[in-house]
This record gives C-alpha cells, structure tokens and sequence, in this order.
C-alpha cells in the first residue's frame, strides 16, 4: 500500500512518525498502542472531523479505515485523558525547531526577524457539560423566552503564534488555570516555550494592550524577546504624555490613491509606572470606501455611491532598538498581530471545531486541543507548501483542502497503486 502524500511529506520533512512514535504511552494495558490512537486523532483533526464519533466512524468504515481500523470513541477519550500534554508541547516544538532551520519563519517585510503575536480566546463553554479543571461564571440567558441565570463553564486558552511567516504558525498552547489571569498564562506558555526552544527563538512578541503592564514586559525582556504592545487607556499617562507629544504634523504621509497613512515617532517617552522610557509609534490611517446605498424616490429606487471616510488611530509602544530601521516597521509589526485573531483563531474555530469539547475531561481536553492545533499547523503547512505551491490553477480553500485529504485516504486502498 502507498503512503498518504500528506503522511510522506511529513515524514520527509520532521520524521513525524518517529516523532510521535517517541511519545511516551499513558496507559498500564493499552488495547491500542498510543501512537494508533494519535495518529487517528491527528489524521481526523487535519480531515477537520469535528467530533471523536466521526473520527471512530472514520476508522471503522471511512476514510480512516484502512490506514487505523476499528477504534472506539471512548477509547480516544481515554487514552487521551491518561496522557501526559508536556511530550506532545515538546514535540509541537520541535516542529518548530525544523520549520525555523528550514527558514519558514521568517520574511521579507520582518527584515529576518521572527515575529510571533499572543493572545487569549475563549473555548468549550457550556451550561451542562464541564469538568475538573473548567472556570465558570454567573450567566443570564434565555431559556423558553424567559430571562434566568445560570453558572457556565468554560475555558480559556493563550496561543503564541509566528506571524512573521508567510502563512501563521502555532508555536504553543496553554490553558487559562481557575483564578490565573490571561497575561500571567501568557508568560507562564512563553517561559515553557523558551524552556523548550531557547532564548533567542523568538525576536519580537507583538500583543494588543492588556499586555502593556510593566511586570510581563519586564519579563518578556528577560526571556530575551523584543516587544510592541498597543497603547490605549490601561496606561493613561503613558497614553496622555505620548497623545501630548504626537498632537503636531505627523513625521510621514504616505498616500494611495483611496488610503492614507500618517505616522509620528517618539525614540523616548517616559513612563513613569514601569520606571523607565519605551519608544512609541503612533499611526493614523483613513480609508475612503465606496458605499452603495438605496434609496427609495417615488415607485422607483435608486442606487448612489458615495465615500466614506474610516479612520483609525494607533498607539504602539516597543523596547525595540530601530537604529536605521524606519519607524513605520513598529506599525508593521503591531499590525501583524491581527493575523492571531484572523486567520489563526478563526480557521481554528470556524474550520478546526477548537470550541466545541468533542471530549470534556480535564486532561483528553488539553490533549485534543494540543493535536488539534498540531493537526491545523502541518495540514497549513502542507497545503501552502506542496498544493498552493504547485498548483497550476486555482487550489482551493483550506476548507475543501481538508475534504481532500480525506478522499485521499479512500483512494489509497490496496492495489490501487
Ligand atoms: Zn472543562
């Protein structure tokens, strides 16, 4: 039988089955050895299944059949609870080690550097299903048109992403604890991930304002990463003395024909909360939009255009040194953290089912998350790398790309090839 295109490409490149043959196995008498259970679990998440029933019908009639054969969804649910997160952390690493020596990382607009964004998102929240490790809140909703409240059950996770890269690229994932905020989440996933990848893996970290506190970039600055944080009310002097500094002309316009970008720079502002003085871009873009709006004269309606005016203003305070670097890359980077929020978490939930539990136990949960956000990775990485890239015509989506994968499986069946 031939090997999966999907399967051999990721053996070529990370030795994948070697990698997952390694992780050590949670069970005292498993059935089915831990590396079947991944390898069905990972091979449904890349297909995009969103449940560990469909994945078991996978296995026990569909795609999967051939490739795993017959295994229960209880048995997933199982040997996942029983199973340690850290290997398979470390082993999301190590794939991350590769693709930066394979120079994945990195592009041109980030003159070399990795940039990686981090950020929070909320996951299997629900009224009836929880467990161990589950935050919960005091909830008002509506149940048979009447208004009453009720504890929900939820969890949150903190991502770390490459955005730098020309496609994002996941580098960890960790669980919100009861009572830990998601800054302190945030810094306990990056200690984890320098532990694992080094101090100077990471160049610049790029997050929205909550992390602009002093404590976490102090530390950030201790893992040895570079910083650009946005800049709004949580820091009112901050925000004030540098509003104050950037009221004049801006120090560059750069015009298109239906966008406009001003920019000002502060190399040094002071702020007095952190004891110390950060630089600070600060941005100013108006795009005019064409509308089509209807209205109605007499029997008849008529359609106008007109131009709307959007402006948006931004802040972006940083350690980095610029030297010769133009200020305007500080936008740059600030700007690419949005990739975290829409592409990264978007495809996760709206295609990957990350907020739906498919498993609610305080370990399986974890576990199926991490593979999952494993799964998205390399399934990215293939798809841009070996279907985008060689596609003569038109790809598809990432969505049908995952549908593929599937059918694949089906045609793989003995004496076929
Ligand atoms: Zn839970």
């Amino acid at each position: 039988m031939s090997r999966h295109r999907f399967e051999a490409y990721l053996d070529k490149v990370f030795d994948f089955s070697g990698l997952v043959g390694q992780l050590p196995e949670g069970r005292q008498y498993p059935q089915h050895p831990w590396k079947k259970v991944f390898d069905a679990i990972f091979l449904g998440a890349a297909m995009q299944r969103p449940s560990l029933l469909q994945i078991q019908e996978d296995c026990r009639s569909g795609a999967l059949a051939e490739r795993i054969g017959p295994i229960s969804d209880d048995t997933f649910g199982y040997a996942m609870e029983r199973q340690s997160p850290e290997p398979i952390f470390a082993l999301g690493c190590e794939i991350a080690r590769r693709l930066k020596r394979n120079g994945v990382l990195r592009s041109n607009w980030s003159r070399g550097l990795v940039v990686a964004a981090v950020d929070g998102i909320e996951i299997c929240s629900s009224f009836v299903r929880c467990c161990d490790a589950c935050q919960q809140r005091e909830v008002k909703h509506k149940v048979d048109g009447k208004m009453r409240t009720d504890v929900q059950y939820y969890h949150r996770i903190v991502v770390v992403t490459v955005v730098s890269s020309p496609f994002p690229v996941p580098l960890g994932v960790r669980f919100q604890k009861e009572g830990e905020g998601e800054v302190a989440c945030a810094l306990a996933l990056l200690q984890d991930l320098v532990g694992h990848l080094g101090p100077r893996f990471v160049d610049l970290l790029v997050g929205d304002a909550l992390y602009l506190q002093a404590p976490f970039v102090k530390a950030v600055e201790e893992l040895g990463m570079g910083w650009v944080f946005n800049l709004k009310e949580n820091q009112p002097e901050l925000l004030q003395e540098a509003s104050r500094w950037t009221a004049g002309p801006p120090i560059g316009i750069q015009s298109e024909t239906d966008r406009e970008l001003r920019w000002w720079h502060l190399p040094e502002v002071d702020w007095p909360v952190a004891d110390r003085s950060v630089r600070v871009v600060k941005t100013e873009r108006v795009d005019q939009k064409r509308q089509i709006t209807v209205s109605q004269e007499g029997a008849h309606r008529k359609k106008s255009k007109t131009v709307v005016t959007q402006e948006s203003t931004n802040f972006y305070v940083t350690n980095f040194q610029l030297g010769s670097i133009p200020p305007l890359f500080i936008h740059q980077v600030g700007r690419s953290r949005w990739r975290i929020d829409t592409q990264v978490f978007q495809t996760l939930t709206a295609d990957c089912h990350l907020k739906h539990p498919a498993v609610h136990q305080s370990t399986a949960i974890i576990v199926l998350t991490m593979i999952r956000l494993l799964a998205y990775t390399l399934s990215l990485l293939f798809y841009q790398r070996q279907v985008c890239s060689h596609a003569r015509g038109d790809p598809g989506t990432f969505l049908e790309f995952a549908k593929r994968l599937a059918y694949w499986f089906v045609a793989l069946l003995p004496n076929t090839t």
